[in-house]
């Protein structure tokens, strides 16, 4: 058996699918993680290692990334099966050295690519290594059903699922006191997205794309994965409370300003305005 099957990375990316699928978060292949790993990490491993490992060129400039080595979900796998067959649903790619492609240095057994997100990914790496100085590693994205659902009822724009959000559940403000970005709906899989995508991550660690899912960011597995859940539970009280004829109270401004002080945490501007 390979050693790198009982590090850390593999089995954190094992019990995160596994989790994600568990919530209902991720049908079919629906979902992708890629996680930002160290040298340090991977240096007792790489006798696993691909001797030849193969190029895939990309069509998007990830120069700021050049050299960095990520573990990510393989497109078109099932999340309930990476626990199966990590070798075969996962892999670990390395940006060339010109950040123009990567290397498939290990899993992805039988043939395949990574996400077809991979470019939201990384353009979403690049923006959060900046402003989190290098602690963010975690790009999560799944279709959570309650989040989804909510693009086809509320206006999108930022300020207004941002505060429907930190109303359906007190912990939201001091989960993500910097609110939640959206991105209108656009053709998966691309640049564009992508760029869009990271456009929101500059100020936002949760991005939502309209009629699709969430995207979440952060320094671990857990940490990514708590955000979302934290988000989507918000909106699943929201589609109750919509459902129920809507809100007959809610927190109040005050009330938020008191919570804010409380847990120290500067919520974003314009929402409480
Ligand atoms: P992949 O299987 O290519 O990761 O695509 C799944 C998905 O959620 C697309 O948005
Ligand atoms: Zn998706």
């Amino acid at each position: 058996m390979q050693q790198i099957l009982s590090s850390w990375f593999v089995k954190g990316m094992i019990k995160a699918t596994y989790d994600m699928w568990l919530k209902g978060w991720d049908e079919r292949n629906g979902g992708n993680i890629t996680m930002r790993l160290l040298e340090d990490d991977i240096t007792s491993f790489k006798s696993d290692f691909y001797q030849n490992p193969r190029h895939v060129s990309l069509t998007q400039d990830i120069a700021a990334l050049a050299n960095q080595y990520f573990i990510v979900t393989g497109s078109g796998k099932f999340f309930r099966n990476v626990i199966l067959d990590p070798t075969d649903t996962l892999a670990i790619v390395k940006v060339d050295e010109q950040g123009k492609g990567y290397y498939i240095m290990w899993g992805l057994v039988n043939g395949g690519v990574p996400t077809s997100e991979l470019a939201a990914h990384l353009q979403s790496h690049i923006v959060r290594m900046k402003i989190t100085n290098n602690t963010d590693r975690v790009i999560m994205h799944c279709h959570a059903t309650n989040l989804i659902a909510l693009t086809y009822v509320i206006e999108l724009n930022n300020a207004e699922l941002t505060r429907l959000l930190w109303e359906m559940s007190t912990e939201c403000l001091v989960v993500f006191p910097e609110g939640v970005g959206i991105v209108p709906w656009m053709v998966p899989g691309k640049d564009e997205i992508g760029y869009e995508t990271a456009k929101q991550m500059n100020k936002h660690a949760l991005v939502l794309w309209a009629f699709h899912g969430i995207f979440g960011s952060g320094p671990s597995l857990d940490d990514a994965f708590g955000l979302i859940d934290t988000a989507e539970k918000s909106a699943e009280i929201a589609v109750k409370v919509l459902s129920m004829g809507g809100k007959k109270q809610t927190i109040s401004t005050e009330q938020f300003i008191l919570l804010a002080e409380r847990f120290g945490v500067t919520p974003t501007q314009g929402i409480l305005d």
